[in-house]
C-alpha cells in the first residue's frame, strides 16, 4: 500500500509551549483517518502542519514521498474543510465553486463544468445560483466539501467539520462524508473530538493526548484492546467503569473497592499478590441478575431508560454504571447482582495507567 502522508519524528514548538512530541505516523493512500482527543491535545496543530498552516519545528513531513517542510500550503496539493465552512458570503454556490479554479487560471466554462460535475456529486445541482447565507448548515458544509473536490487534491483534511451542525444533522453528515471518500478513493484525515464521530467514520483512528499519540489502530482494535487507561475512557460511551482493587494472595483474584460494597473477581492469569490494579468494565460487559446471584450485589441509584437501553448506575463509589439492553424492570433502591465475567475485564496498573 502506498503512504500518501508520512510523518517522522514531528515536533511543534510555540514559544516554550511543546505541543507536538515526536509524532510518527504513516498513512496509506485511500485510507480515512481521525485524529481524536481532548481539547488542546495538538489535533488541531497537527493536521494545520499537513496543511502546511503551521511550521513544524523538528521532523520531517511527507506527502506522497515529497518531503513538505517549508512548502506553502497552495503548493501542497491538499484541501481542508473547515467547521466554519469558509465560504465567499458575496459569491453563489457556483462562484464559491469555480473561484479556486479561475483564479489558477482556468478557461470559465470548463471551470463551470466542473462545478456542475461536483455538484451533482454532492447533491447541490438546484442549489448553484444560491448565496450562502440562503442555505442550510447542512448544505454550506457541503458546499465547503466541494469546493475541496474540484480541486481534485491529494489528500482531504477536515477540522472538526460538523460541530456547528445540530444531532441529527451530524449523524446524517457523518455518513454523506464517509460515503463521498469511498466513492472518491481520497486520502482524508479528520480532526475531531467526538470520538463516536472517530470510530463510525475511520478506517484508522490516532488518539492523542498532550502532543503525543497514545495509541492508533483500527476503531475495533482500540475499544478491545486499550492500551492504557486514557484510551480506555476515552473510547466507548458510556465510558468504560474503572474500580480500583487489590490482588488477593492467591493471585488470581481481585478484592474491588466500590466503597461500602466489597466485590471479589476472579482473573484469567496469575498476578502479583498486593499489587494495586484499576479493573475496566464496559458498561455492557456487566449484566443484571437477582439480588445474590451475581458476582456481588449493588444498590441501584439511577435507571435511565431509553427504551431499547437502559442504563443502572449504582449507589457505589465510584459509580458503577451497567447498560441493560430490552426493557428493565429495575428501579433505584432496589438491590441487584452484577453479572462480570474475567474475560471482559481490562487490567491497568494502578500507578502508571498501562495495561497489564
Ligand atoms: P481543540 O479540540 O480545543 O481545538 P486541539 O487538540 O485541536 O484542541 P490545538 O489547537 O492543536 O489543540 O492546540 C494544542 C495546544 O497548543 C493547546 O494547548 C493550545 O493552547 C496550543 N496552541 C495552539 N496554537 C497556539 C499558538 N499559536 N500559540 C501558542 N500556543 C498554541
Amino acid at each position: 500500500m502506498t503512504i500518501q502522508i508520512e510523518l517522522r519524528g514531528v515536533n511543534k514548538h510555540y514559544g516554550s509551549f511543546h505541543a507536538l512530541k515526536d509524532i510518527d505516523l504513516s498513512i496509506a493512500e485511500g485510507t480515512f483517518v481521525a485524529l481524536v482527543g481532548p481539547s488542546g491535545c495538538g489535533k488541531s496543530t497537527l493536521l494545520r502542519s499537513l496543511a502546511g498552516l503551521e511550521k513544524i519545528s523538528t521532523g520531517d513531513l511527507k506527502i506522497a514521498g515529497q518531503q513538505m517542510n517549508g512548502v506553502p500550503p497552495r503548493k501542497r496539493d491538499v484541501a481542508m474543510v473547515f467547521q466554519s465552512y469558509a465560504l465567499y458570503p458575496h459569491m453563489t454556490v457556483e462562484e464559491n465553486l469555480t473561484y479556486s479554479l479561475r483564479i489558477r487560471g482556468v478557461a470559465k466554462a470548463q471551470a463551470k463544468k466542473a462545478a456542475a460535475e461536483v455538484a451533482a456529486t454532492t447533491g447541490l445541482s438546484h442549489l448553484l445560483g444560491r448565496y450562502p447565507r440562503e442555505l442550510s448548515g447542512g448544505q454550506r458544509q457541503r458546499v465547503a466539501m466541494s469546493r475541496a473536490i474540484i480541486r481534485h487534491p491529494k489528500a482531504f483534511l477536515f477540522d472538526e467539520p460538523l460541530s456547528n451542525l445540530d444531532a441529527a444533522l451530524r449523524v446524517h453528515m457523518r455518513k454523506e462524508i464517509r460515503a463521498l471518500h469511498d466513492r472518491l478513493h481520497a486520502t482524508s484525515v479528520y480532526v475531531t473530538h467526538d470520538q463516536i464521530e472517530a470510530m463510525t467514520m475511520a478506517d484508522h483512528v490516532v488518539v492523542m493526548r498532550d502532543g503525543i499519540i497514545e495509541q492508533q489502530g483500527k476503531p475495533l482494535d482500540l475499544y478491545d484492546a486499550p492500551v492504557n487507561k486514557f484510551v480506555a475512557g476515552f473510547i466507548g460511551s458510556p465510558a468504560m467503569n474503572f474500580i480500583p482493587a487489590m490482588v488477593g494472595d492467591d493471585g488470581k483474584t481481585l478484592a474491588l473497592d466500590l466503597g461500602t460494597v466489597r466485590g471479589i473477581l476472579t482473573v484469567d492469569r496469575t498476578l502479583q499478590p498486593g499489587r494495586k490494579i484499576t479493573v475496566g468494565i464496559r458498561p455492557e460487559h456487566i449484566g443484571i441478575a437477582e439480588a445474590g446471584q451475581g458476582s456481588f450485589d449493588v444498590p441501584v441509584a439511577v435507571v435511565e431508560s431509553t427504551g431499547f437501553t437502559a442504563f443502572i448506575t449504582a449507589a457505589t463509589t465510584p459509580e458503577l454504571i451497567v447498560v441493560e439492553t430490552g426493557r428493565s424492570t429495575v428501579r433505584p433502591g432496589d438491590m441487584v447482582g452484577v453479572r462480570i465475567s474475567s474475560d471482559q475485564l481490562h487490567l491497568f496498573d494502578d500507578a502508571t495507567g498501562v495495561r497489564v
